[in-house]
């Protein structure tokens, strides 16, 4: 299909700068590694590599009833989770969405909801909560919130410790609950994989935002309270679980492949220079970077006659499930894009002359007439606003937000697999023959299309550049494949049944 020569140059461009070649992949899965290192040193730059207080490993037998409270996404969940004989978890559930407003306002009032739920009542129960923000632990059971993240930004909270505000809530309800762990998702995710697992030792968490989990040898938390935690002989004999908080990885720039759409969002983000590596691949993020891109195409009247809409200029209105549709539509005339770009972003609708459509012209733009623009978008054919080559690159330019993504999670994964190698997995012959668990939450993991099989054909590409990673590779056909060795499983309920082992660990440890 013709797409002009000023089209091809702009793809062209977008294609350079968004594909990170696999030197380049190396680079950043190099300087993770590295930044781990300093994060669990204290000289980090930019990873917390936070110290969650979770000590040792489960065993799969751990048995009892348990409330877990999960904030940090788009639901509020309370659980009463039942883990019994044989791995058997059963749970009840609450679930509230949470306003927008919610997010931004009064943190009391986010807590007073919390205790809303039904809770039996008569006993005292632990409680697991999940509270998926960047928080500084202090204990198993305290921490201090560093920053929120991920639209929300309550008064007064930064620098508390959101667990007492829970206690807090709690008590003023006269509930017998008690706060027993306090605990990122991601570690969810890693113990609730790791129940039905065993040789689980990372939680990956691609949702609304990005972050991860795992298991570390004590001896290598260089910045340990050693008084509690033992000198090196002794600290390594123990594993803790780390959250790693990778979002905020490279917040310095020094090697993610940043574009001016990702400037463009982060300037415009309620937390401007911060989250950086996690504006490049969670579902928060990846619409509102494609938006960006589609205006600047638009601007440069390389898409629809240049032509936008209110909803295209609406910062936030394109959603990342909105590419999931679009990458998954193999229509000849790609009628799921038109639908996405038609019929729900509205390009070609006649508006209101309140909402301006075209947003620039180009003064230099000598092959370029402007239309006059009197109704808004509404295409001078009368026809679909959208031609088929629109419609092609809008293809092409969510495949590269997306793939980028996926290729930066893998970076992120392979260095997290390469520093524990030999530490808590892999650690003799048997264990390299037993590869590795990986449990995953998120639903850009689990439903993007593709998502899944770029991010581990990026690990492939990173363990095929490292000699002692080539025991991962199994023989499969006449191709070296990771099949079998390295397995990435989607884990659910980390924010539940995660919490409740997260509460048995608290409670075996104290
Ligand atoms: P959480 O808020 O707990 O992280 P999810 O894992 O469901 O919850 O992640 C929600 C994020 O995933 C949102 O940013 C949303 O845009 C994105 N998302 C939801 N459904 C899809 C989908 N079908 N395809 C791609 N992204 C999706």
């Amino acid at each position: 299909v013709y797409a002009s020569k000023k089209q091809q140059l702009a793809v062209a461009n977008l294609v350079q700068e968004f594909t990170i070649l696999p030197a380049k992949l190396k680079e950043i899965k190099d300087r993770f590694k590295t930044e781990m290192v300093k994060g669990l040193a204290n000289q980090g730059e930019t990873l917390a590599m936070v110290q969650t207080h979770i000590l040792g490993r489960l065993s799969g037998s751990e048995t009892g009833t348990y409330l877990t409270l999960d904030i940090g996404g788009t639901n509020l969940r309370v659980v009463l989770v039942e883990l019994s004989q044989g791995a058997q978890v059963s749970t009840r559930q609450k679930k509230y969405a949470i306003d927008p407003l919610l997010k931004v306002g009064e943190p009391k009032l986010l807590f007073v909801l919390a205790n809303d739920a039904v809770i039996p009542k008569g006993r005292v129960l632990e409680l697991g909560f999940t509270f998926s923000f960047p928080v500084l632990q202090t204990g198993i059971n305290s921490g201090t919130l560093i920053d929120w993240t991920k639209g929300y930004s309550c008064h007064g909270m930064v620098g508390k410790d959101p667990a007492e505000f829970l206690q807090q809530a709690l008590l003023n309800r006269n509930l017998e609950v008690n706060v027993s762990v306090l605990m990122n998702d991601t570690v969810g995710t890693l113990l609730s994989h790791a129940y039905l697992h065993p040789r689980t030792v990372v939680g990956f968490g691609l949702g609304t935002g990005s972050n991860g989990a795992y298991i570390e040898r004590v001896d290598r938390i260089r910045k340990r309270d050693t008084t509690a935690l033992g000198n090196d002989a002794e600290a390594s004999t123990q594993e803790m679980v780390i959250n790693i908080e990778f979002g905020a990885f490279d917040n310095e720039r020094t090697v993610l492949p940043i574009t001016m759409f990702d400037n463009k969002l982060d300037r415009k983000s309620l937390n401007p220079s911060k989250q950086l590596f996690e504006k490049m691949i969670a579902g928060m993020y990846l619409g509102e970077i494609t938006r960006n891109i589609l205006l600047d195409m638009i601007d440069n009247r390389l898409l629809f006659r240049g032509q936008s809409s209110h909803k295209l200029n609406t910062p936030w209105e394109f959603l990342t499930e909105h590419m999931s549709v679009i990458e998954e539509d193999s229509t000849p005339d790609l009628e799921d894009v038109r639908r996405v770009l038609e019929d729900i972003l509205g390009l070609g609708l006649v508006e209101s002359s309140e909402t301006p459509v075209v947003t620039t012209m180009h003064a230099d733009a000598t092959d370029v007439k402007a239309p006059v623009q009197t109704s808004g978008g509404e295409s001078p054919s009368g026809g679909t606003v959208t031609t088929l080559s629109d419609r092609q690159i809008v293809k092409l330019i969510v495949a590269l937000v997306g793939q980028r993504s996926a290729r930066l999670a893998a970076a992120a994964l392979c260095g997290m697999l390469e520093h524990t190698m030999g530490y808590t997995w892999a650690r003799d012959e048997a264990e390299k023959q037993e590869g590795v668990d990986i449990g995953v939450d998120g639903s850009v993991y689990g439903f993007y299309p593709g998502y899944e099989s770029d991010l581990k054909g990026g690990l492939e590409e990173l363990f095929a550049l490292e000699a002692e990673m080539s025991f991962l590779f199994t023989k499969e056909g006449d191709n070296d494949s990771l099949k079998d060795r390295v397995r990435l499983g989607r884990c659910l309920d980390g924010s539940s049944v995660g919490a409740a082992l997260g509460a048995v660990l608290a409670t075996r440890s104290m």
